[in-house]
C-alpha cells in the first residue's frame, strides 16, 4: 500500500490516537476510513444484490444492471437473468461465462439477479506454497481470517495444474437452483494461468448469502472460467481484505415480491454450489 505523510495539529493526533487505541486499531486504518467517509468512497464494503435465497427459490430476474453493479465495485461474483452463466467480476470488468465455455465481457446493460462485489482493497497480500485440492487452499486462507463473524475477499492468482469449474445453464422463471445445478456445464482446465475471484461470509450470512467459501475462476487469457468446484496449483499469490460493511440491496420485481422466502434454503444451496 501506498504511505502517506501529512501535517496535523497535535490536538487531532491526539485525538486520532486515543481513537485508535479505544478502536484497537491503528492510526492509519482510522485515516483510511475517515478519508473513505470524507470522500464518499466505499471502504471494506461489499455490495450485495438480492439473496441467495431468492436465487435458490428461482427469482432469476435481471433486475441490476451490470453498469450499476460495476459502480460498487471492481471485484466480485454473480450470475446472469435466467441464469445464463457465471459472472466473475476482475479488475473492473464484469465476464460471462456462458454454460457452453465461452467468456465474454457482459455490456453495462447486461442484467443480473444475484450479485457481490467490492472495491478490492487488499490489506494482505503474501504467496502460498503446492495446493492439491480445495480443502488446501481453504486451510490458507483460514489462516489468514482472523474471524469467523466478518466477510472477506480472497483474490488469488498463479498456475493452476488443474481447474474443475462449472457454470449453469438458461433456466426458465421459477426453476429452483437445484433442478438448474443437475443441468450444469462442467469444464476441468489443466495447466493453466488465472485468477480466483473469491468471498468468504460467515455463518449468520446463510440466510442470504453462500456461507464459507464461494472462489470464481477466470483465466489470464479471459477465455476460460466458471464457478469453482475444485483446483490444485504449485504457488499462488493470494490477496485479502477484511470487510465489515455489507450493503444489502433488495429488488422490488414482482417475482422478488411475491416470493416465498421464509424457508431455510441452505442444504439446497449447498447441493447447488457443490461438486457433484
Ligand atoms: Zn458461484
Amino acid at each position: 500500500m501506498p504511505t502517506l505523510s501529512i501535517d496535523i495539529p497535535a490536538s487531532l493526533l491526539s485525538t486520532l490516537t486515543e481513537t485508535a487505541e479505544r478502536d484497537g486499531t491503528d492510526t492509519s486504518s482510522v485515516i483510511s476510513a475517515a478519508l473513505a467517509q470524507y470522500l464518499g468512497t466505499s471502504y471494506h464494503t461489499l455490495f450485495q444484490v438480492s439473496t441467495s435465497g431468492a436465487l435458490v427459490a428461482g427469482v432469476y430476474d435481471g433486475v441490476l444492471s451490470v453498469g450499476s453493479i460495476l459502480d460498487h465495485g471492481d471485484f466480485g461474483l454473480g450470475t446472469f437473468a435466467n441464469l445464463d452463466g457465471e459472472m466473475v467480476i476482475l479488475d473492473g470488468r464484469a465476464h460471462q461465462v456462458h454454460g457452453d465455455g465461452r467468456v465474454e465481457v457482459a455490456g453495462v446493460d447486461a442484467r443480473a439477479p444475484f450479485a457481490v462485489v467490492t472495491r478490492l482493497r487488499p490489506t494482505s497480500d503474501t504467496s502460498i506454497e503446492a495446493v492439491s485440492d480445495m480443502k488446501g487452499l481453504e486451510a490458507h486462507c483460514d489462516a489468514l481470517r482472523k474471524s469467523g463473524n466478518i466477510f472477506y475477499a480472497f483474490r488469488l492468482d498463479g498456475h493452476f495444474s488443474s481447474v474443475r469449474a462449472r457454470a449453469v445453464n438458461p433456466q426458465q422463471p421459477g426453476a429452483r437452483l437445484i433442478d438448474a445445478a443437475k443441468a450444469q456445464s462442467e469444464f476441468h482446465f489443466s495447466d493453466i494461468g488465472g485468477t480466483l475471484v473469491g468471498l468468504w461470509s460467515p455463518g449468520f450470512s446463510s440466510a442470504f448469502s453462500v456461507p464459507g467459501y464461494h472462489f470464481h475462476f477466470l483465466s489470464d487469457d479471459r477465455k476460460h472460467g466458471g464457478h469453482l468446484l475444485d483446483c490444485a496449483a504449485s504457488s499462488l499469490r493470494l490477496r485479502m481484505e477484511a470487510l465489515t460493511d455489507f450493503h444489502l440491496a433488495l429488488p422490488e420485481s414482482r417475482n422478488f415480491l411475491a416470493a416465498d422466502l421464509s424457508k431455510n434454503t441452505a442444504g439446497e444451496l449447498a447441493y447447488a454450489e457443490q461438486a457433484h
